[in-house]
């Protein structure tokens, strides 16, 4: 069955701080522009609405909602409080509701811990290494350092019980992987994400060697320094690539072939694609559809979701042919871009992925695990 079970509200449509790879604010779409700085009321309860229509049509009993940005902690506390109160009674009808919040952790204050701690917020913080290694990409609008603001958010985070869940960094191949993995695990999250900055054919990665999978490199270190020790976090990319080496389903939708179950929509109510689209060309993400005139399972029958969500039919023939397709699914889709024949190419990042799933293979392989891949 087909459907979305994880929602991604634009809450807020600007930033406190000004990192320079951020999707949203610093690539080729520049759509912020022109859509409201906030989620309206109105219109979060229409798109609550529209959830509660399609979890009743699928029977979905249990959806997450991601509250993000921009830096949605913009939006204020009051704000969030009645915003948090509206979804929660138009999706009276779902038995689970988790709320997640990604943030820079920069405005963090007590009543906001009160916040999260009444609704069961889940929050997961960007930053991408200690110090100067943050500092590369996200400053704040005067070019200083973040860094020890978001230390101090997670400080606040971790003061009360079962609200900080995870950290998300960015890859600079520039940054000390291990450095990086320990500073992270330094602060006891549950979870740990990686991305690899956003690029495309037409937008080919930063390399210092261009024949070396160097991002490859790079991550395999991390999980090195993951499995070496007793850690208690998962570190996602890792444990998806080991769960889908096995046979078993991922959790994210940059590695293996299932759908993507993520529908996003922006704070004017209009539904996107992917978000991270952004980065490739103007309106990739755009759909022309909106929570006031369409139901999700139009989203769903949506020429571009139907791509995303493809699977193998949606690749290209280089990646239906590789023996690690059923792991890597052909790369996160903005990373398939090119603007000469759109998204049926391998991903600019394929020689990382083939290394990087070939060391945590050979890893499994030596501790026992059947490395069993079976085309369905
Ligand atoms: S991107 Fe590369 S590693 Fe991934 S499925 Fe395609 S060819 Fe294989």
């Amino acid at each position: 069955m087909r459907a979305f079970s994880t929602f991604i509200l634009k809450v807020v449509n600007r930033c406190n701080i000004d990192c320079d790879y951020c999707y949203v604010f610093n690539s080729v779409d520049q759509s912020w522009r022109t859509l409201p700085p906030r989620l309206s009321p109105a219109t979060a309860r229409r798109a609550a609405e529209r959830i509660a229509e399609h979890a009743r049509t699928h029977g979905i009993d249990s959806i997450d909602i991601v509250l993000h940005g921009g830096e949605p902690l913009l939006a204020g506390v009051e704000f969030t409080r009645d915003l948090l109160l509206v979804l929660r009674e138009a999706l009276a009808e779902v038995s689970a509701i988790r709320f997640e919040l990604q943030t820079n952790a920069t405005l963090v204050s007590p009543e906001w811990l009160d916040l999260f701690e009444a609704f069961d917020v889940e929050i997961s913080v960007s930053l991408d290494g200690p110090g100067l290694m943050n500092d590369r990409h996200r400053l704040d609008k005067r070019g200083a350092s973040t860094t020890r603001a978001v230390e101090r958010g997670i400080r606040l985070l971790k003061s009360r019980p079962a609200v900080f869940r995870g950290l998300l960094a960015v890859v600079d191949l520039r940054n000390e992987p291990v450095a990086v993995h320990d500073y992270l695990a330094s602060f006891e999250p549950d979870v740990i994400d990686f991305n690899i900055p956003h690029a495309t054919h037409d937008q080919p990665p930063v390399r210092f060697v261009p024949t070396m999978p160097e991002y490859g490199v790079w991550l395999s270190r991390v999980f090195d320094a993951w499995v070496g020790h007793d850690h208690q976090h998962v570190v996602r990319f890792a444990e998806d690539i080991m769960a889908l080496s096995c046979g078993v389903k991922g959790s994210v939708e940059s590695l293996g072939l299932a759908p993507s179950r993520i529908a996003v929509i922006e704070s004017d109510g209009t539904f996107e694609s992917t978000d991270t689209l952004r980065a490739t060309a103007d309106g990739q993400s755009k759909l022309g559809l909106d929570v006031f005139r369409n139901s999700l399972d139009e989203v769903l029958d949506h020429p571009s979701i139907v791509l995303r969500d493809g699977g193998l039919e949606s690749l290209s023939e280089e990646c239906r042919r590789c023996s690690l397709v059923e792991v890597c699914g052909g790369g996160y889709l903005p990373h398939r871009f090119r603007s000469s024949n759109g998204y049926r190419n391998p991903s600019v990042y394929c020689a990382d992925l083939t290394y990087l799933i070939g060391h945590v293979q050979r890893h499994l392989d030596a501790a026992g695990w059947e490395v069993g891949l079976r085309r369905k």
